[in-house]
């Protein structure tokens, strides 16, 4: 098999001063031995122009960061962030930026080798990843995708043949991510903590360029910038509310300019519906609870604003003012973006007049399935499924009751019911990642066997589509599912 990958490396992030970002090599892997790479996401990134087969050992060279990539050019970005609260000076303390790719295209990718060693960010921690984390966030980001929700993307996982340290011994790995840039609120909030308005304003040109481009040269591009920052949060949290996930770590180091899911640390994907919902452990006052999320958007998006007030207005005041104006807008979109979705998953079109009783008939469904213990994905497909005999919740009254009434709904839709169905199959999967299937699949892959994980990445490929596989895909798991940050 061929034996080159064909890049196609810039590295724009490096030519920006150098207070963003420290050059740093990674640190050899002892053996290290390919375990995944995704052959589509390496053609639409351009990589197999030489053939589709590439050797596995000179893929886990490159990969595990042993072999850098012609023009790279490998970095640890700086960056601050809230963590829970708490204003923090951070910075990629075991990734390193390895260049951006130009796919054929024209899209640029950053890429990333996650766990790639120790870097003068890296405070406490050793700067590695172990395997299991590392293959978690490949197939969950992997499948958020899949689901149609804006992520950063996996390439490749590479064991290290190292061990990594986590109260116990672990296989350690290197995650190789994908992104459209890794941008994030953090990197504003550290250049505002700077101090020094040219730093600020070159990182602003930057984002703007890489990612809205035609703000360049509008009359108030930084405001712009928040603008469209604050519209990419609302449709992403609406896309985690659509399926069911939480993030779990929503602090500002892990929010994107580009509005992509980062950081899939204690993420999870919720089985009955409940707001209060919170899988991290780390998370013990339930600051980033599944329907927490909007909310805490919101905040992030504040802190994203102070940052950049200085090139709001060059009067404090009125900057601040600009700021809160926009801010102010977050909850009318947010909620007129939420009944767009709750109806795309009910089947319901909108027609004049329905606003009042669509909102009242959401509500009841959510809170039926809250107390009846409904599973919240199978509900929403079931009913899209127009199949709501299986679970034995679906018998109660209430259920029948508020069915009756969505159902007269529907008639009453100016769309037909085929094109509602059609609306409905499109936002309620029918198999997302859920936690107990996620953990087996996990737990025999760093055991050695891969084959239970590439069956789950297998299915979770084409999540809307009416499945047929492993019963259990589908199953909601044990309550009481707990992950781990910083792993
Ligand atoms: P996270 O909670 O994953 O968003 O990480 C927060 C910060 O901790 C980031 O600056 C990471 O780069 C850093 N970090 C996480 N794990 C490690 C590790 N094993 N070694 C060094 N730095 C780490
Ligand atoms: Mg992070
Ligand atoms: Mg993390």
């Amino acid at each position: 098999p061929a034996n080159r990958l064909a890049w196609k490396l810039d590295n724009t992030y490096a030519r920006l001063p150098e207070a963003f970002w420290t050059a740093v090599a990674p640190t050899p892997a002892r053996a290290p031995g390919m375990i995944m790479f995704n052959q589509p996401l390496a053609a639409e990134l351009g990589l197999l122009a030489d053939g589709a087969d590439i050797d596995p050992d000179a893929l886990a060279q490159i990969f595990s960061g042993n072999a850098l990539p012609e023009g790279a050019a490998a970095i640890a970005q700086a960056y601050a962030g809230h963590q829970f609260g708490n204003f923090t000076m951070l910075g990629d303390g075991r990734a390193l930026l390895v260049g951006e790719q130009v796919a054929p295209d024209g899209r640029r990718f950053d890429v990333q080798f996650k766990g790639a060693g120790p870097t003068p960010f890296s405070r406490q921690g050793d700067g590695r990843a172990a395997l299991g984390p590392m293959l978690r966030e490949y197939v969950i980001s992997e499948a958020m995708h899949a689901l149609g929700v804006p992520t950063t993307r996996s390439l490749a996982v590479v064991a290290t043949g190292e061990g990594v340290f986590r109260e116990e011994p672990l296989p350690g790995a290197v995650l190789t991510r994908v992104a459209a840039s890794h941008l994030r609120f953090g990197t504003f909030q550290y250049a505002a903590a700077l101090g020094q308005p040219e730093l600020l304003q070159a990182l602003v040109d930057y984002a703007i360029d890489r990612h809205d481009p035609d703000l360049r040269g509008a009359p108030a591009p930084a405001l712009g910038l928040l603008r469209r920052v604050m519209e990419r949060h609302v449709d992403l949290v609406l896309n985690w509310i659509r399926i069911g996930f939480v993030h779990g770590v929503m602090n500002t180091d892990n929010m994107t300019i580009s509005g992509e899911t980062i950081d899939y640390g204690p993420c999870a994907f919720i089985d009955g519906f409940n707001p209060a919902a919170v899988f991290s452990s780390i998370d013990q006052g339930g600051r980033y609870a599944f329907g927490a999320q909007p909310g805490v958007a919101q905040w992030n998006l504040a802190r994203l604003a102070e940052a950049l007030l200085p090139l709001l207005d060059p009067d404090k005041d009125a900057a601040i003012r600009l700021a809160e104006e926009q801010l102010n807008g977050f909850r009318d979109l947010y909620q007129i973006r939420w009944q767009a979705m709750m109806r795309r998953k009910l089947g319901l079109a909108a027609i004049d007049g329905e606003e009042e009783s669509d909102a009242a008939l959401m509500g009841e469904l959510l809170q039926w399935m809250r107390a009846a213990g409904a599973d919240y994905a199978n509900t929403f497909r079931a009913l899209s499924d127009d199949d709501v005999t299986r679970p034995e919740q679906f018998a109660d009254a209430a259920f029948s009751e508020w069915r009756t009434r969505w159902e007269a709904r529907r008639d009453r839709n100016p769309i037909s019911p085929a094109a509602a169905r059609a609306l409905m199959l499109a936002a309620n999967p029918a198999v997302i990642p859920r936690n107990h299937v996620v953990e087996d699949a996990l737990a025999a892959a760093t055991g050695g066997n891969l084959a239970p994980l590439k069956a789950l990445l297998n299915a979770l490929a084409r999540p809307y589509e009416p499945f047929h596989g492993d019963p259990a895909y589908t199953e909601p798991g044990p309550g009481g599912f707990k992950t781990f940050c910083g792993t």
